[in-house]
C-alpha cells in the first residue's frame, strides 16, 4: 500500500473491471474472501492478500428500489440498488438491471455485467439463466 495514497489498493480492482472481470482479495493465511479491496485482512490482519477473479454469479441478499433519485440519477428511476452475496463468498453492493422492479426478489440469481456510466465501467447485476423457471 502507499501511504500517500490509500486507495491505490483499488487500483487492481478497477483495472480488472476496465477489462470487464469482477476480481476480490483472498487471504492467503486463512483463506477468506475480502471485499471491498482492502491492505489488511479484516478477518485474520495479514496483509498477505492474493487477487482472484470471481465467475459473477450470485444472490440478492436484499434490495431497495429507488423512485426519488438523487441528482444526475434523475432519468433512471425507477431502479434497484442491491446487496449482492456473490458465489466466491463476498457481498457486494451494485445494481440489479434489466428487469422490472416487481420482479426482484431475495435469493434471485444473478449475474455480473458492466454497464458503461459517463467514463466508468461499472459493475452491475442482470438476471441469470439459473434464476428463471
Ligand atoms: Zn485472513
Amino acid at each position: 500500500m502507499n501511504k500517500d495514497n490509500p486507495e491505490v489498493d483499488n487500483a487492481p480492482w478497477w483495472d480488472a473491471i476496465s477489462r470487464r472481470e469482477l476480481t476480490f482479495q483472498s487471504c492467503i493465511d486463512c483463506g477468506r474472501p475480502v471485499f471491498f479491496p482492502r491492505s489488511r485482512c479484516p478477518h485474520c490482519f495479514s496483509d498477505r492478500l492474493e487477487w482472484r477473479r470471481s465467475a459473477g454469479e450470485g444472490t440478492v441478499y436484499a434490495f431497495t428500489i429507488v423512485r426519488r433519485a438523487p441528482r444526475g440519477f434523475q432519468d433512471r428511476v425507477p431502479y434497484c440498488v442491491a446487496l449482492v452475496d456473490v458465489n466466491e463468498g463476498f457481498r457486494m453492493m451494485s445494481n440489479v438491471i434489466d428487469c422490472k422492479p416487481e420482479d426482484i426478489h431475495v435469493g434471485m440469481s444473478v449475474a455480473v455485467d458492466f454497464e458503461q456510466r459517463c467514463e466508468m465501467l461499472l459493475p452491475v447485476f442482470k438476471p441469470s439463466s439459473a434464476g428463471r423457471n
